[in-house]
């Protein structure tokens, strides 16, 4: 009865949100609550990934008014983008709503600039044509047209927040080193959206490679997949692909499918830089094995339509190329130019109560930043174990605050290690530098950790259930192949 009750005031919360965003401004708090808000403190958090929406489910929302902008309505879980990539795992089932939390205000916006002084940001909407237009410019460093004043999109005006704590959350966009073509003709792996766009892009070349028309060198050129980036996303990538490759079109595009290859570019000598050398090892031999080929100590110099152009190989014909070599900032950590930041990253310095501070070394008490987006003077890795154990820290901060109790003190990393997923139903697991029990796994083993763990890691029982039945469904009927 209870629960019942706590719902029905929620939802009916949830439908007297203000009309409009300025009503933040002028009514600080939302007369229309159950219960007096009047003494709650706005709480603002920018940004729905790992960081963010940990944080939204952790922090007391009966006690802060939280607001959450971030121009996607859902969490995504990153991890299992390889795998909906190719059609592994459905895209619903590694997302999560923003909406399903009723008792939070939610803007679908991109915050674009933050005035630390008086305590308001301006945010632009991230919806209908806006929304394509940025997000087909979002992402990646390359996105001037992302820059552009928000009022140059016909019909949508930004709007103003006020905030009394500000939580940055909006991780990072993927680096591109400036090298041109890259945007226009190179796939990302960051967001359900690119996982979407690979997938049909899949599947279009192996239609076009079995069109009449099309020669076998034209079908050789279509049928080469290449991944600029031998990080964990990008080999990763290559093992759902080979997967792919090895199972369903097989099956379905026999005639063409022995004209495929894969292949890995990185400037390192090899793949999978972070972890332990053995482990390295044992993920190269297996690639090779599978014919998968490992092309380090190459330098991409342009993308152009369909073809690489390779420092040490000259141009390489592709049908789909996915670059994913690393992290560039968010043009909104980019436009703060009052905070002090990290030299090579360019990402928000934070003290280990997550706030930032001003270039002559003032403490920003009531901002936070936690992610990608920031970094810890001890430098820890841009992951999502990072960024929502960070996220479950600030929620102790800022609940111990609006509680009047200790604070939790100063935020300590549990490194729980690192894990790729290599295809065929093996995997590594790299514990040399975790804390608690240290060492590595390698094969079926360790492939069962890495599901058992990203099941367990799941957001919600709906996705838990979902996961597993896709799971089971690629393995027993295969991926679906429809293209529209
Ligand atoms: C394919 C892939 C696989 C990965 N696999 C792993 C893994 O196995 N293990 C692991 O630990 N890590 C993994 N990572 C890394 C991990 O996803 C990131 O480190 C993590 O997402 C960082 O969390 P974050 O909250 O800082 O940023 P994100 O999760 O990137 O979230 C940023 C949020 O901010 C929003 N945003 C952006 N700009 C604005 C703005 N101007 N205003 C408001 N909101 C904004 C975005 O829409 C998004 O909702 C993977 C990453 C990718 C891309």
């Amino acid at each position: 009865m209870l629960r019942t009750s706590t719902v029905t005031t929620r939802a009916r919360t949830a439908r007297v949100v203000p009309a409009s965003p300025f009503d933040l401004i002028t009514k600080p708090s939302r007369s229309f609550s159950s219960s007096s808000t009047s003494n709650k403190q706005q709480l603002v958090i920018l940004g729905s990934g790992w960081g963010g929406y940990e944080l939204l489910r952790k922090v007391d929302r009966r006690r802060y008014d939280v607001t959450v902008v971030s121009p996607n309505s859902y969490f995504a879980f990153t991890p299992l983008l390889a795998g909906a990539a190719v059609g592994t795992v459905d895209y619903n089932s590694t997302l999560e709503p923003v909406r399903a939390f009723p008792d939070a205000r939610y803007y679908q916006a991109w915050a674009d600039k933050i005035d630390f002084a008086n305590k308001r940001l301006t945010a632009m909407p991230a919806t209908g044509s806006a929304l394509r237009k940025r997000l087909n410019a979002e992402t990646t460093d390359e996105s001037s047209e992302a820059l552009k004043p928000a009022t140059s999109f016909p019909g949508f005006k930004p709007f103003e927040l006020k905030y009394d704590k500000l939580v940055i959350a909006v991780g990072c966009y993927s680096a591109t080193f400036g090298i041109p073509g890259v945007s226009a003709h190179a796939y990302f792996l960051k967001d359900v959206r690119d996982a979407a766009k690979i997938r049909q892009r899949i599947l279009e070349c192996f239609e076009l490679a079995c069109q009449p028309t099309v020669t076998d060198d034209e079908r050789r050129n279509l049928l080469n997949f290449v991944i600029v980036g031998g990080g964990p996303t990008g080999v990763e990538f290559a093992g759902e692909l080979h997967d792919f490759l090895t199972s369903d079109l097989t099956r379905a595009y026999p005639q063409v499918v022995d004209l495929c290859k894969i292949s890995i570019y990185d400037v390192a000598p090899g793949i999978l830089g972070s972890f332990d050398k053995s482990l390295q090892e044992y993920a190269e031999d297996k690639y090779v094995r599978r014919g998968i080929a490992i092309k380090g100590n190459r330098h991409v110099e342009s993308v152009d339509e369909g073809v690489l152009h390779v420092k040490e190989e000259g141009a390489v014909k592709f049908g789909l190329a996915v670059w994913s070599t690393g992290l560039a900032a968010n043009p909104l950590i980019d436009s703060i130019s009052e905070l002090d930041k990290d030299d090579k990253t360019h990402s928000l310095r934070i003290n280990d109560s997550f706030n930032p501070s001003t270039k002559d070394g003032k403490v920003v008490s009531d901002v936070y930043c936690i992610g990608d987006a920031s970094a810890l003077e001890n430098k820890l890795p841009p992951t999502a174990q990072v960024a929502s154990q960070e996220a479950a820290w600030l929620a102790r901060i800022l609940n111990a605050e609006v509680k009047q109790r200790a604070p939790p003190g100063a935020f300590k990393f549990n490194n729980q290690g690192t894990m790729a997923y290599l295809g065929e139903w093996t995997a590594i697991v790299d514990r040399s530098k975790a804390d608690g029990p240290q060492g590595e796994l390698t094969g079926r083993a360790a492939w069962l950790l890495w599901r058992s763990a990203y099941l367990y890691k799941s957001m919600s029982l709906r996705n838990m259930v979902s996961l597993s039945y896709h799971w089971a469904m690629s393995a027993i009927a295969g991926r679906r192949l429809s293209r529209f």
